[in-house]
């Protein structure tokens, strides 16, 4: 299975050896991508746990969780990274509506390990309903992960 962050890598040699903290994140780019990874494998815990530690006391693994599990994560595209922070896109669908949320993210370290603080969000647009029957959306964005190519979108990310 291919990494949901778009790497091109397997998920068992990419951002699986972070949410199993086999290994821990070495740049914020790294750590963002394995957050995307983790919403896209449904496990709300490390994206609760990858918080720093004052932003974390708002935010509920519950929450985050039911989030992860309502939308169909569909791709990653990273647009610019430096030092501290990440600008990102996120393409999913939720409610049968396909989404791109634009997002330029802060990381401190803390403790030796990258932790995600808060984002500016510079878009969030929704970009029309996606029937079962249409092709799926994915087809259209190059750093899909679980891309079948010309599949309708019941037989592909909505499975
Ligand atoms: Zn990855
Ligand atoms: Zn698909």
């Amino acid at each position: 299975m291919l990494c949901p962050c778009g790497s091109s890598l397997s998920f068992n040699a990419c951002c699986q050896l972070y949410i199993t903290q086999q290994k821990h994140p070495s740049t914020p780019e790294q750590l963002m991508r394995s957050r995307f990874s983790a919403y896209a494998m449904k496990n709300g815990q490390y994206i609760f746990d990858t918080y720093a530690a004052v932003p974390r006391l708002k935010q509920s693994v519950t929450e985050i969780q039911t989030w992860a599990d309502e939308c169909i994560w569909l791709a990653l595209k990273i647009h610019e990274t430096d030092n501290t922070t990440v600008e990102f896109s996120a393409y999913y669908v939720v409610d049968n509506t396909l989404c791109e949320l634009r997002e330029k993210s802060n990381f401190t370290l803390e403790l030796g390990q990258w932790r995600y603080i808060d984002g500016n969000i510079t878009v969030h647009n929704e970009n029309g309903t996606i029937k079962r029957n249409d092709l799926c959306p994915c087809n259209s964005y190059p750093t899909a992960w679980s891309a079948k190519k010309g599949k309708k979108f019941k037989h592909c990310c909505a499975k």
